[in-house]
């Protein structure tokens, strides 16, 4: 593949810097430890028409590609790993299959304003009792007359409690496994019983609200499901496919964040005399986070080319996914341990990174289920 990226994805990935480095970057920390959610940064990303990158122009969107789409978050995760998550969450998880799965009617409704940025979205897989055996829920949806009633609990939703509309998975038809699982588009702010009973304290991502959330008797018209009854977990499958490259994206902004601040303090820093960038065990340090994130930001452009091609992404996006999170990782500790003593105070953003990064091995199915995954693509 052509490694050369297009003009126009130039131009907005300039213009995404600008606005994080001036923007974002300097309220990064602050907002990590006041746990405040910044409203204020997604609506100027909505000026920017950024709230709807890969979403066709039709619907509000700025009818980008994956690749363009790649480019904004790992800008966004070089300076915040929070608003990094809440804005790939807002896009691949609660925008995208509203265009994959919805009728006009509903792109209409519940797209349009996702992609303009008028509220934030969530998506609702997880549960208290069921993670990375995520079809093994206990949230139904049961039909009375022409209306579901929906009932369960769903846990670790990011922007639940900042969000105009959450995809909730319930099941449907509890005899039918997999195919027992359907999608449903609940109002947070309209539809009784919607209730956020908790918002999670973190090791990082602080900015990013993780909620558990209540739905009691929430009661939804027909015209709120999602694609047909039963659709749900190939939804899911599909979901998960486009939202891991997201995360291989933001992981390798992270990765490249902690790299800047390590390479450049390396080189000002001076003990014995000297730059510390002049020891071979620094040197060679600096140089292995370059190399863990150039890797990353490849498998995720080549994941994303593959995905904008129309081609199957499963292998690519897991492969991305795992590969890139463990570099951000990887890249930020090492970041802290460049930095010495100061790498370890909130004054430097390196900590901040390193626990930033530790979520990206976790969220949208951990290491150990890429592994899965790839090794079943493998045929393994
Ligand atoms: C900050 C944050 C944001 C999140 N946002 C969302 C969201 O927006 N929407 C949403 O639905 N969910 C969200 N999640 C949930 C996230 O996707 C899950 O936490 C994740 O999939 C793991 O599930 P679990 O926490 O139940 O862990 P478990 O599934 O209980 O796993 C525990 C450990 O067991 C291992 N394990 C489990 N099964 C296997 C296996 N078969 N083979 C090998 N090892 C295995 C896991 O890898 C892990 O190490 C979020 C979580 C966090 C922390």
């Amino acid at each position: 593949m052509d490694f050369e990226l297009p003009d126009e994805h130039r131009m907005i990935q300039e213009t995404v810097r600008e606005f994080c480095q001036g923007e974002i970057e300097p309220i990064a920390q602050e907002i990590e430890d006041d746990h405040r959610f910044p409203e204020e940064i997604f609506e100027q990303l909505a000026d920017l028409d950024m709230m709807g990158v890969p979403i066709s122009e039709e619907y509000g969107g700025l009818g980008g590609d994956t690749l363009m789409y790649s480019l904004v978050a790992e800008e966004i995760g070089r300076v915040s790993g929070s608003v990094g998550l809440s804005y790939v969450a807002h896009i691949s998880l609660a925008s995208k299959p509203i265009e994959l799965f919805g009728t006009p009617e509903q792109k209409e409704r519940w797209l349009r304003p996702l992609a303009e940025g008028e509220y934030m979205g969530g998506w609702a897989l997880t549960e208290p009792s069921s993670g990375s055996d995520a079809s093994d829920m206990d949230t139904v949806a049961e039909k009375e007359g022409d209306e579901w009633v929906i009932n369960g609990t769903k846990q670790f939703i990011t922007n639940a409690s900042e969000a105009g509309s959450v995809l909730v998975k319930a099941v449907t038809d509890p005899g039918a496994g997999y195919d027992g699982i359907s999608t449903f588009i609940v109002d947070p702010r309209e539809d009784d019983g919607f209730e956020v009973t908790t918002i999670w304290d973190k090791m990082g991502l602080n900015a990013s609200p993780t909620c558990e959330i209540q739905l009691e008797d929430v009661r939804l018209s027909e015209d709120r499901l999602l694609g047909e009854e039963g659709d749900g977990w190939d939804q899911t499958k599909k979901t998960l496919d486009g939202g891991r490259i997201s995360i291989a994206a933001l992981s390798t902004g992270l990765a490249q964040g902690a790299y800047d601040h390590a390479k450049a303090y390396s080189q000002e820093r001076e003990q014995f005399g000297q730059p510390i960038s002049q020891f071979d065990a620094v040197r060679d340090k600096v140089v292995d986070m370059h190399r863990k994130t150039e890797r990353a930001r490849l498998l995720t452009h080549q994941a994303a080319h593959r995905y904008d091609q129309g081609e199957p992404v499963t292998r690519e996006s897991a492969l991305a996914k795992l590969d890139a999170s463990e570099a951000a990782r990887e890249v930020a500790e090492d970041a802290v341990q460049v930095l010495g003593g100061y790498g370890y105070t909130t004054d430097f953003a390196p900590q901040r990174f390193y626990r930033d990064a530790k979520l990206m091995e976790i969220g949208e199915g951990t290491s150990e289920i890429q592994h899965l995954v790839i090794g079943r693509e493998l045929g393994l």
